[in-house]
């Protein structure tokens, strides 16, 4: 039996064909065919108008930042119950982040905390440069709440989309909230280039912008000309190739990561002790990871015990998020709540959700936790 993993890519035929079409069509460079649809493709699926393919979700969270106006000394409010990644892009531009508890009702960013934060600093005079909101683990904040208090003080939104593509907020796409959103194709997200990410935004403006800055910001004359600090960003043709294929699959991927996520719920409906994720009412997630929280006491086994066991028999399960005011790096951001984080991070366990995941291997994970 080989190991399960949480969230492993889900790669085949297709993949393989598009991706040596690619190779053959010689566009092996970050420019090509493949790139253009990938990015075609994209935006439709956003429902924006233009999107760009970038090297990680990472790079395309750091290009947002770069374009909202984010500067060195500014405030950044980012939740703190998300993947360094977005935190780490505040640091990147000299920016402090300021982390932001989460509601227990739904684990993502709590709009309260937000709009009372921005109305202190609005009389203050002391504005963040900007609000990172997180898509965690599939699903959406409050997204009207949040773009309300946003909007009211002029600060702008940034759309960490990395895990919920293919999700929606009343009906409305994922990715598409803010000035500028983000996703990621990291091997273990929903879908795959094996390493990339991608810039979407209703602003086609700030899309070719985006596309100067991350391919050095070259000025157009024949010999190079720099005017504006670059990056070199851009996904590879051939990478695009890949995320083509998975992209066309989307919706049966997000069905796959459902049906995993109902089996486990029914599988454990009697068992007291163990909460799934809520799903909020206001939209519909992606399933990307199924995550619970455990009560030892009335479970009768730890969350630690549960995931051991599940190692013991070599399948993959990871805790929750640990909540960014508590890691090392960031010991010294000011920080609004965490409570509700630290709670989750306590008992929270994500089981393995991969859409490739065989009937056999639900059974492995669900044999152990069921016990
Ligand atoms: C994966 C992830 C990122 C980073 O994406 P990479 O492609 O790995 O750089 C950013 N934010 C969140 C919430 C993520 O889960």
């Amino acid at each position: 039996m080989s190991r399960v993993y949480l969230s492993p890519p889900d790669v085949g035929e297709a993949e393989r064909r598009l991706l040596l079409e690619a190779f053959d069509s010689g566009w092996i460079a970050p420019i090509g065919p493949q790139l253009d649809a990938f990015e075609r493709e994209l935006a439709t699926r956003v429902g924006v108008p233009r999107a760009l393919a970038v090297s990680s979700g990472t790079a395309a969270l750091h290009l947002a930042l770069v374009l909202v106006g984010v500067g060195p000394g500014d405030d950044v409010l980012v939740p703190t119950f998300t993947f360094v990644a977005t935190a780490n892009a505040v640091r990147y531009m000299g920016a402090r982040p300021v982390f932001v508890d989460c509601e227990e009702t739904t684990w993502q960013l709590d709009p309260a905390l937000v709009a009372a934060e921005l109305e202190t600093r609005a009389r203050r005079g002391r504005l963040p440069a900007a609000v990172v909101a997180v898509d965690l683990y599939g699903q959406t904040p409050d997204y009207e709440r949040l773009a309300a208090a946003c909007e009211a003080h002029g600060v702008p939104l940034v759309e960490d989309a990395a895990e919920a593509l293919g999700a929606t907020y009343h009906d409305v796409p994922a990715g598409s909230f803010g000035a500028v959103g983000v996703l990621s194709f990291n091997g273990n997200k929903i879908i795959t280039t094996s390493s990339g990410g991608a810039l979407v935004s209703s602003s086609e403006a700030l899309v070719d912008r985006a596309r100067h800055l991350s391919t050095q910001a070259r000025e157009n004359e024949v010999h190079y000309e720099h005017v504006d600090l670059g990056f070199n960003y851009r996904m590879s043709n051939l990478l695009a190739a890949l995320g083509l294929a998975q992209l066309r699959d989307l919706d049966a991927r997000i069905d796959r990561r459902k049906r995993i996520n109902e089996r486990y719920r029914r599988a454990l409906s009697d068992r007291p002790g163990i909460e799934f994720m809520p799903v909020a009412s206001y939209g519909r997630p992606n399933f990307w990871l199924t995550c619970v929280r455990i009560d030892a006491g009335r479970f009768g086994a730890s969350r630690d015990e549960v995931r051991l066991s599940l190692e013991a028999v070599d399948v993959e399960a990871r805790p929750t998020w640990k909540p960014l005011h508590l890691q090392p790096l960031y010991a010294d951001a000011p920080r609004l709540g965490g409570g509700v984080a630290e709670a989750i991070f306590a008992d929270g366990l994500c089981l393995p959700s991969g859409s490739g995941l065989s009937e056999a291997d639900q059974q492995r994970v669900l044999d152990v936790v069921v016990g």
